[in-house]
């Protein structure tokens, strides 16, 4: 009799799939500090939204392992969909820019395109800004000025006060690291 895998199995093998797959494609990159591997980011979201918000969803939690694929390496759509499915397609696409805007253009779009976006998705991203928030507390940007650094994180902050509502423990979680993160750069600058 052919060994039939059980649904827990086939989760776990898709989500250490796309752990493989992110480390694979991201294996060049670094974080903003040209120090820290790329990978970690994606997975520090995927490890905020399982154990701070208490995300179940495997969908959720392989799009965030995914999540900057698409944005940052040569990923496309049709891979992530032909590997893990339409759902998880659709989530990582959501929460990706288009490169070929302005810089600033994009930041401004995230903030208005925020509140659309499914409850996945919304989820996604403020553990990905907070990832980031405390990558600003913990090993800055190499070259950021302060200013730029205050900039980034008040931006952050307006992309997440257009999503509230989708997940308490996220979100409070997001505020913590905001505060700490205002601390760090001076109160007086906000
Ligand atoms: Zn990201």
């Amino acid at each position: 009799m052919d060994y039939q895998k059980t649904q827990s199995e086939n989760s776990l093998e898709k989500l250490i799939s796309a752990v493989a797959f992110a480390a694979r494609k991201h294996k060049n990159q670094k974080r903003k500090d040209e120090v820290e591997p790329y990978i970690n980011h994606p997975l520090e979201v995927a490890e905020i939204l399982v154990k701070i918000g208490g995300v179940k969803d495997e969908n959720i939690l392989i799009a965030a392992i995914l999540h900057d694929t698409i944005e940052d390496t040569d990923t496309t759509e049709e891979e992530i969909r032909r590997l893990f499915g339409q759902k998880v397609c659709d989530y990582v696409k959501e929460v990706t820019d288009d490169k070929g805007l302005p810089k600033e253009l994009r930041k401004k779009l995230q903030i208005e395109k925020a509140s659309k976006l499914s409850v996945g998705a919304k989820q996604i991203k403020i553990a990905d800004k907070t990832s980031n928030l405390c990558a600003i507390i913990e090993s800055p940007p190499k070259n950021w000025t302060l200013e730029t650094k205050i900039e980034y994180v008040n931006w952050a902050k307006q992309v997440v006060d257009e999503m509230r509502g989708v997940n308490e423990s996220l979100e409070k979680y997001f505020d913590e690291i905001y505060e700490k993160a205002k601390e760090k750069l001076g109160y007086g600058c906000f």
